[in-house]
């Protein structure tokens, strides 16, 4: 009898253990999108924020799009 309640037991155990490991896992997804909406730049020409990555650099400057970088580049 003792046998079957500690395979119980080892069983409650290892469910939550499982349990408190997906919660984890769960958290670890959520501060994601956090930290990338952080990384944002706006294009010089017209102000807009986009993401770093969609963004078009050259050098220090961020555009929007291939038009306002040359618009940029050739007012100057
Ligand atoms: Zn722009």
């Amino acid at each position: 009898m003792t046998k079957i309640l500690l395979i119980a037991i080892a069983f409650a155990a290892a469910f939550w253990l499982l349990r408190n490991h997906r919660r984890n896992a769960n958290r670890g997804t959520q501060s994601r999108p956090d930290l990338k909406a952080e990384d944002m730049v706006s294009c010089v020409h017209c102000g807009v924020h986009l993401p770093r990555g969609d963004g078009i650099s050259a050098g220090q400057h961020y555009f929007c799009s291939k038009e306002h970088e040359q618009e940029f580049l050739n007012k100057r």
